[in-house]
């Protein structure tokens, strides 16, 4: 037999498959094995068997098979092709996604330990008898081996001496023998706290798992979606089927792990970023040979090589992370739909604030729309206060703190109840505002802040690339009290401290959850009332359920706003809804205060009236208008090299190309410009892009075009050029 192999080297060249001879090696599709390459042996996977090769030489012979089963199912070789086509992919790159990355080149093995039972040859009562009568830790070990049936040597040692044990087994008392031990990812114990659906919940769980669609759970914050999505799995799961759910990023995951560890227990696998690589193998393992049937994780957990699978759910669906930015680029959601696709399932994407594509979808009915409207039990969603700090009474010595805001913590803080104060700094240091009146330095032609950049010391627009002075006074008022601003957590802290003395604060950022497990631990701590005030970045928005939090204050919700993004508007009001649902999810009110130097934008205003489908209609509108996504697709693509001239070159003659394209395509087309990238120079590589904006609507094909002609120039050397699909940031 031939088996087509792709070996596991990435250069663009390389990419291909390669044949080799099975000779008598029992190979099947999905192996991974060693091939001779070159001088040396390499592990590649093989990707389909056939009887004759078209190579002309004699084929080399495959040298062994790795591991003891296939790696790679055949859903996935499936997708391995559905994603080199729609990313513009290499192979490799994407079978790297599929496997634990420390099975390459065998650096993490199986865990195993040595288990201990007792002689069934020789009759027990006649070992005690042997013993003599000072060997009392060797009695003890016998009975409790007759007991127990047995254990792990190592804990024998620990429990009766490692003399003890030894002198055991060298009279043949004992078979040692060595078992394979799955290491398991640490997840907080919880009883199991199966609710009795609602009446909304029952539909939704009905609804999803009414046939295959991809559905589209828009419910409220506090709206009890986790428990939805528990149900449903659990519906699949008695059709002996299987699930995945994603939850974004880390910060979710040991919340979310719990709770579903909790209702399925050993059918449960991990995965997220936090595990060590034994523990990641581990959980791969089990999910692959069917033992686990409940996969929970983030983005990357998509790639389980689940089989069966039943429903694939996607919690928190507008969540940026769902995106990966580097190579290699996909986009979550893609995947999920292919492989629900393949498997004949159902899709749920769940969120209280849909992103603007997902619910366009719905509304022109490519996704069913499931709406719970209402939090569980009627609780009221917490009543939002804006403030507008250009006017409003600071309170005393304070530049960071309304009075508004100061009394509303006063009141928290005496009746007992907690508060979170959360920070926006999203995209907060890089656009310019004027502190007085609010006015924000924008581009002309394309309505979307300006970022600040350093080393030209210019403004610049990153989706036409125009420049503009950076001002020294406000154009609008004349302020020279015109900035780039940033407030950290620790300033916020020191000056909480300040009017709140004695009063105990968490503070949860970058700097506080660096170390394994320090942000769990925060969390703890706060739900343990070991503090009254958490004062947080963005990792406090999502997802968590503290029933003592009666107010949510916001700080400079408006910064969101400016970000060189045409979907900072969305973002923004995504934040601000999230963060909000923080407050009064259990039997009390809740609260939010937003301090804003915008209150005037509309996102301020449907975010207040919590009126969701009034802000879609309106941002939706202006995207049609101005012909951004979902209306359109942005491409970049992206010319780097070291030699900045080589850059500018290979840019000039990629731009030249595409236009050609245009030609063809005339009326698709909505924007085509090279220029500069944002930051030029990273990583000591110069950056340069054409950038451009087509018309949703078939836009593979036009895609499928640039694709041809980047390739073409990725084989010039010394320039490495990649293609963006919708990026989330353009720097
Ligand atoms: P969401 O994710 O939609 O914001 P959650 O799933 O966190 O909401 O649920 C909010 C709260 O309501 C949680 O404390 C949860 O335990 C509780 N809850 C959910 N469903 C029910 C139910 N059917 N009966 C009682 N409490 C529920
Ligand atoms: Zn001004
Ligand atoms: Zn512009």
């Amino acid at each position: 037999m031939v088996a087509e192999v792709i070996v596991d080297i990435s250069t663009s060249e390389i990419d291909r498959v390669f044949d080799y001879d099975t000779g008598i090696l029992q190979v099947h599709i999905g192996h991974r094995v060693l091939v001779p390459f070159g001088r040396k042996l390499i592990e590649g996977f093989v990707i389909k068997l056939k009887n004759t090769s078209t190579f002309s030489g004699k084929l080399k012979p495959i040298d062994s098979i790795i591991d003891k089963y296939e790696v790679i199912t055949p859903e996935m070789l499936e997708l391995m092709d559905y994603m080199t086509h729609k990313y513009n992919l290499r192979k490799i790159d994407v079978l790297r996604l599929f496997i634990p990355s420390q099975l390459r080149g065998g650096k993490v093995k199986e865990l195993v330990k040595n288990y201990v039972t007792l002689n069934t040859e020789i009759d027990f009562s006649s070992m005690v008898e042997s013993l003599s009568t000072r060997a009392k830790k060797q009695k003890e070990c016998l009975e409790y081996l007759n007991e127990n049936g047995g254990e792990f040597q190592q804990e024998l040692n620990k429990m009766f001496s490692a003399n003890a044990v030894n002198t055991l087994a060298v009279r043949n008392y004992l078979v040692i023998e060595p078992v394979k031990v799955d290491r398991k990812p640490n997840v907080i114990r919880a009883e199991n706290d199966k609710k009795v659906l609602t009446p909304l919940q029952q539909n939704a769980v009905d609804k999803i798992l009414e046939d295959d669609k991809i559905k589209l759970l828009y419910g409220v914050t506090g709206s009890g979606k986790t428990e939805v999505y528990l149900h449903s799995m659990e519906e699949i799961l008695k059709q002996g089927k299987t699930a995945i759910m994603l939850v974004p990023e880390i910060a979710l995951t040991p919340q979310m792990s719990k709770l579903v560890t909790a209702r399925f227990g050993e059918l449960v696998a991990i995965l997220h970023s936090g595990l060590s690589a034994g523990e990641r193998f581990d959980e791969w393992e089990r999910i692959l040979l069917g033992k686990a049937r409940v996969v929970i994780g983030a983005r990357s957990a998509i790639f389980a090589p689940i089989q069966n699978l039943g429903l694939i759910i996607i919690d928190e669906e507008h969540d940026g992370s769902y995106i990966s930015e580097s190579n290699p680029r996909y986009d979550t959601k893609d995947i999920a739909i292919f492989r629900a696709e393949y498997n004949k399932c159902p899709l749920v994407l769940g969120s209280a604030t849909p992103s603007i594509d997902s619910f366009l979808r719905a509304k022109h009915g490519k996704y069913t729309l499931i709406r719970m409207a209402e939090r569980v039990n009627q609780r009221k969603l917490p009543e939002m206060q804006i403030v507008d700090m250009v006017r409003a009474v600071k309170e005393k010595d304070s530049k960071i703190f309304s009075k508004v805001l100061i009394d509303e913590l006063r009141q928290t803080i005496q009746n007992g109840n907690q508060a979170m104060i959360f920070i926006n700094r999203r995209g907060f240091s890089s656009f310019v505002m004027c502190r007085d009146c609010g006015y924000i330095a924008k581009c002309s032609d394309c309505d979307i802040s300006l970022t600040y950049h350093k080393e030209e010391n210019v403004l610049k627009c990153h989706y036409c690339g125009k420049k503009y002075k950076m001002p020294d006074k406000c154009p609008h008022c004349g302020s020279e009290n015109i900035r780039m601003g940033k407030i950290g957590t620790e300033t916020v802290v020191k000056e909480l401290e300040r009017i709140f003395p004695g009063v105990k604060m968490l503070r949860m950022d970058n700097d506080t959850t660096s170390t394994k497990d320090s942000h769990q631990k925060i969390l703890q701590a706060f739900r343990n009332g070991e503090a009254q005030i958490l004062v947080g970045t963005q990792m406090i928005a999502k997802g968590h359920d503290f029933p003592n939090v009666t107010l949510v204050g916001i700080l400079d919700a408006d910064s969101s706003l400016y970000f060189s993004d045409y979907r900072s508007t969305e973002r923004t009001f995504q934040l601000i809804t999230q963060v909000a649902g923080r407050a009064g999810r259990a039997d009390k009110e809740g609260k939010v205060v937003v301090q804003t130097y915008a209150p005037k934008h509309y996102v301020f205003w449907y975010a207040k009236e919590n009126d969701y489908d009034g802000f879609f209609e309106k941002e939706n509108n202006a995207r049609k208008l101005t012909h951004f996504p979902p209306y359109t697709t942005i491409i970049r693509v992206m010319i780097t090299s070291i030699v900045e001239d080589k850059a500018i070159e290979i840019t000039q003659q990629i731009f030249n190309e595409i236009s050609n394209i245009k030609k063809d395509f005339e009326d698709r087309f909505v924007y085509l410009q090279a220029m500069k990238s944002p930051v030029n120079r990273m990583q000591s590589r110069y950056r340069y892009q054409v950038l451009l904006r087509i018309k949703k609507k078939n836009d593979q094909e036009i895609i499928d075009e640039i694709y041809k002609v980047v390739n073409k120039y990725n084989k010039e050397k010394g320039c490495w050029i990649f293609v963006e699909n919708n990026p989330q940031s353009l720097i």
